[in-house]
């Protein structure tokens, strides 16, 4: 029986063993059974896709960011580049108006010395002009073998010493002292000066100085020797710049209306105390003229030769 309880015993140990293989891999196959319970539990509690699908969606999920991303950037870039465009055309823009400014500016130089010079042209044409006429006699201008030429359109003798003479009218006189208009003068017709320059006196004076002039003639057989009469405002300025004291005030001048006379400074003949001057002082009033006692014999300002228009008046 030893044999028998040998092999028995044998037996009994491989059943042992087979059975606790079993149990072994009816574990297992349970744990596994479980775990894979488990894992799709937690599938469907989740309700989500399987496994490969979510990473699927996730690389697309990823892909699309990055597509995001990459039109942000895009976006960004485009962005920068309209930037960076719009800058250029500004500066483009500004070179092009600092460039428009630069040439107006160089036109308008341009133009402002083009009409410069032309002025220039022009001014030393009027000075030629100028010169020429202040060079040469008026038209009208008398000959005289005393006139040794023409300076600043007045007469100058041989030692360039201006001599002055009756001024001339204008047509567009407006009637104040020494801008008597031609229109209210008369010539005188029977007299000039001895350089042979006409005389002018309104109209009413030299009216009344003919009569003068006629009984004058009448006593001593010859007409008024006239020296100067009417004298324009740039005359008397001209004369008092030359004469200082001597000069009345320009505009103040009774020459300047065309109501004086001066006869010739022959002191012989006109002076103080000769037959002429007595003869002027007594019988000029008879015909509107006399004698201002501020330039009678003995006065500062003395001058025999002057006589004023004064109708009533006889000093
Ligand atoms: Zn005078």
């Amino acid at each position: 029986m030893v044999d028998d309880g040998s092999a028995g015993r044998r037996d009994r140990r491989a059943r042992t063993r087979r059975h606790h293989r079993t149990r072994l891999i009816a574990a297992g196959a349970a744990v596994l059974l479980i775990a894979t319970g488990a894992v799709a539990g937690a599938l469907a509690l989740r309700g989500g896709p399987s496994a490969p699908q979510v990473d699927a969606d996730a690389l697309a999920l990823s892909a699309e960011l990055t597509a995001q991303e990459q039109d942000f950037l895009s976006d960004r870039s485009r962005t920068a580049d309209v930037a960076a465009s719009r800058q250029v055309q500004q500066r483009a823009a500004d070179r092009a108006a600092a460039a428009a400014q630069a040439q107006a500016e160089a036109e308008a130089a341009a133009a402002a010395a083009a009409a410069a010079a032309e002025q220039a042209a022009a001014e030393e044409e009027a000075a030629r002009a100028a010169a020429a006429e202040a060079t040469s006699a008026p038209p009208g201008a008398p000959t005289s073998s005393r006139i040794a030429g023409w300076v600043d359109g007045r007469p100058v003798d041989a030692n360039g010493n201006v001599l002055w003479v009756t001024s001339v009218p204008t047509a567009d006189g407006d009637g104040s002292n020494g801008h008597m208009p031609m229109s209210a003068m008369c010539a005188i017709g029977w007299g000039t000066d001895q350089l042979g320059f006409t005389q002018y006196l309104r109209c009413d004076a030299a009216d009344a100085l003919t009569a003068l002039n006629d009984a004058y003639r009448a006593a001593f057989g010859a007409s008024l020797d006239l020296d100067l009469t009417y004298r324009s405002y740039e005359d008397q300025v001209a004369m008092k710049a030359a004469l200082g004291g001597l000069a009345a005030t320009p505009g103040t001048s009774s020459h300047g209306l065309g109501l004086a006379l001066d006869v010739q400074e022959w002191p012989q003949t006109y002076g103080f105390g000769t037959e002429r001057y007595q003869w002027l002082v007594a019988n000029a009033p008879t015909y509107g003229w006399y004698a201002p006692d501020r330039v009678r014999e003995g006065q500062p300002y003395a001058e025999y030769w002057h006589f004023e228009y004064g109708p009533g008046r006889s000093s």
